[in-house]
């Protein structure tokens, strides 16, 4: 049951349910969308208008502010169904502190937390069936929001639409990622937006990609803007390394987006044992470590793959071989646990989960 009460959603459930069309045992990330969406309205400095109707296209002007200047921003997260039939949700209040977070920094409303999780709730319940129940699968939540006035002049927007829509989805990566070191572009600059959720951050991470794509590297491992000295995230992951028994990852920061996956993996690592470093990374000391076999292995953490292991790093010309990623101890039985832990199957220790 859905408990608060503050949104008054207007509901309108479709009649043609696309949920027989869907191949449940080949989903593909992000092509397949539930059968519903919450849209809600900012305007005369108060959100407006909840409802879930199917989901369809959206209308706009094309002068619409989003389209030409990109004031907009995201979520990710994920929701699970356990045998019971309730669907799970992974510290989805961090999520919706993260998007108030992300709305500052782009002069966007704040959607208050238990008007975010109402949203979300409402909209899950709704569309419970589309939430896969098996292990691997999930229902991927993309709550977003988008400057609509349509107005060519820059400013910040005066109106804003809040959408959720979702989609089932398999894994993200099926294998072990190759990835290079990026020197010359950057994703984030101090003073900038790298820690938000914006639109733009993606857009302007295409490019350097696209071009490590073509040399065969399947992300990159962006480094800080004013000397590509330290290490700051995979692609759009968080990063982590072990050497020896210690886990590394960079500290948050205004360049580094600060990922709930990471987060829990390094309570998880506590939990059992392992030690800690969130700090600076030099690009110097993990070279240093594959070159003196102290690098135990490497991995990416984000909501979308939740673990992507590393298996070869590519720097300044040189490819590094890391060992064989189906044999690390730590990132193997961390995405088990993790899998298992969101699916309701592991006691909730951490108190992680909100089911309903
Ligand atoms: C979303 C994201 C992450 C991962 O955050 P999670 O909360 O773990 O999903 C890391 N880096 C970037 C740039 C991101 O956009």
């Amino acid at each position: 049951m859905i408990q608060s009460n503050i949104l008054d959603i207007k509901i309108k459930k479709t009649k043609n349910s696309k949920i027989n069309t869907l191949d449940w045992d080949n989903l593909v990330f992000g092509r397949a969308f539930s059968d519903h969406m919450f849209v809600m309205d900012y305007k005369d400095g108060k959100w407006c208008n909840a409802q879930i109707s199917e989901f369809k296209d959206l209308n706009f002007s094309p002068a619409t502010s989003v389209l030409h200047y990109g004031q907009t921003i995201f979520e990710g997260m994920k929701a699970y169904r356990n045998e019971d039939n309730s669907a799970i949700l992974f510290r989805p209040e961090e999520n919706a502190k993260r998007f108030n977070i992300s709305a500052e920094r782009m002069c966007m409303p704040e959607v208050p937390v238990p008007m975010f999780l109402e949203a979300l709730k409402t909209l899950l319940d709704i569309d419970r069936e589309w939430i896969p129940t098996k292990s691997g699968n999930s229902l991927y939540i993309r709550p977003f929001m988008i400057a609509t006035d349509p107005y060519v002049g820059i400013r910040p927007s005066e109106t804003y639409k809040f959408i959720i829509f979702s989609c089932p989805v398999g894994k993200y990566y099926t294998e072990s990622v190759p990835v290079k070191i990026e020197t010359k572009y950057s994703r984030a600059v101090s003073g900038g937006t790298g820690y938000a959720k914006a639109g733009g951050n993606y857009a302007g991470s295409l490019y350097p990609a696209l071009l490590a794509q073509k040399d065969g590297y399947r992300q990159l491992i962006w480094t800080d803007a004013k000397e590509h000295k330290y290490i700051e995230e995979a692609g759009t992951m968080n990063v982590v390394f072990q050497i020896g028994n210690t886990l590394i990852t960079p500290k948050s920061s205004d360049t580094i987006l600060a990922g709930i996956t990471r987060r829990s993996v390094l309570d998880i690592a506590r939990d059992w044992g392992y030690k800690v470093e969130e700090r600076k990374v030099t690009v110097k000391e993990i070279i240093d470590a594959i070159k003196n076999n102290s690098l135990v292995e490497a991995f990416g953490a984000g909501t979308a793959a939740t673990i992507a292991q590393i298996n070869l790093i590519h720097f300044d010309g040189i490819d590094y071989k890391l060992n064989d990623p189906s044999k690390s101890e730590f990132s193997n039985k961390l995405l088990a646990y993790l899998t298992s832990y969101k699916m309701g199957n592991e006691e909730d220790k951490f108190n992680w989960l909100v089911k309903f």
